[in-house]
């Protein structure tokens, strides 16, 4: 027998109107010995209609998401809604609270931690509520991610290939509609246990973004996560209103070497920006060893041509690192 989830929502789904609550879950430690996560959630419903489930903060270092959601939360109106939107701006609320990827109480990375077990982790208890309590209420799902402390990306919407080419064609709409200067046909290099693929093996419209990263947000990404969120919802009928289309560029991951990683420690000196042209063969950045001088660095070459898509941003790199992503136009 599946035990029930240990979380209690202080909201009610079915209700109309707005409501600010909490997805309480219970978690006894040293400090509280009674005590909670409270994690924030709002519902804003206005009778029969499709679910929108918007989530920000599944990792706790990334703040367009977070930040165009608290701001959604605080103005919708549910006069302008038909159906409900279910706004977690910071799903993985401990991490988010740390301003770190996977949560300081296990370390539990959000995004590989579905389908969760309601007697698991902290981390596993909260993916198992959405798994089974909240995935199951939406029709479209949309997360948002950046690159984190360690990444930094051109700002864009993104979905899967999908086997289900309807329901691959709904999320490439909403994708469209999103607007973000890029859009990806994206490749997963590490899908198991991830939020997209719950929501899709579900049969959700599923629809993410990476909109900058570098462990903070900036003023144009940020603008473009709330211009965007509020488009995604006119495109799916939830929010009145027609949608501000600006125009987007389309990339692709076609393959596994659109990645580079290094292959050893040293000082990252990137040769391209992120959104310039890339020639197959060209260096992307070359890894200075630090340890003795007289060493030639290692050079990063791009396995195909295209345009930089993502970065290593922190200044120093670590063998295994991803380096770089580069997207074909
Ligand atoms: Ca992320």
């Amino acid at each position: 027998m599946v035990k029930p989830s240990p979380i209690s929502p202080t909201v009610d789904f079915d209700r109309n109107g707005v409501q600010h609550g909490f997805l309480r879950l219970p978690y006894s430690r040293d400090d509280s010995a009674w005590g909670s996560v409270m994690i924030p959630v709002c519902v804003v419903r206005n009778g029969q209609g499709p679910a929108a489930l918007l989530t920000g903060g599944n990792h706790g270092d990334e703040y367009e998401g977070p930040l165009a959601l608290y701001d959604l939360a605080r103005t919708l109106d549910p006069k302008d809604v038909s159906g409900t939107v279910i706004i977690v701006p910071a799903m993985n609320y401990p991490a988010f609270r740390a301003g770190t990827r996977t949560s300081p109480i296990d370390k539990g990375n959000m995004n590989r931690a579905f389908p969760g077990r309601p007697d698991g982790t902290v981390t596993e208890k909260i993916t198992d509520y959405f798994q089974r309590e909240l995935l199951p209420r939406a029709d479209i799902v949309f997360d948002f991610h950046s690159g984190g402390r360690t990444l930094d990306f051109v700002p864009f919407c993104a979905a899967h290939i999908l086997p289900d080419k309807g329901q691959e064609g709904k999320a490439f709409a909403a994708v469209e509609a999103f607007s973000a200067p890029f859009s990806v046909k994206m490749l997963e290099i590490d899908a198991v246990g991830m939020y997209d693929t719950a929501a899709e093996e579900m049969g959700k419209v599923f629809v993410t973004t990476e909109l900058g990263g570098g462990g903070t947000s900036r003023a144009e990404t940020v603008r473009i996560a709330r211009r965007g969120i509020m488009n995604v919802l006119r495109h799916e009928g939830i929010v009145k209103g027609s949608v501000d289309k600006h125009s987007t560029r389309w990339l692709d991951m076609p393959s596994g070497d659109c990645f580079a990683f290094a292959e050893e420690d040293g000082m990252i000196e990137t040769m391209v920006d992120l959104g310039e042209a890339v020639e197959a063969g060209a260096v992307i950045a070359r890894i200075h060893s630090t340890g003795r001088t007289g060493q030639a660095p290692q050079e990063i070459r791009a396995k195909m041509s295209g345009l930089l898509a993502a970065r290593h941003f922190p200044g120093l790199v670590k063998a295994g690192d991803c380096v770089s992503v580069v997207a074909v136009e």
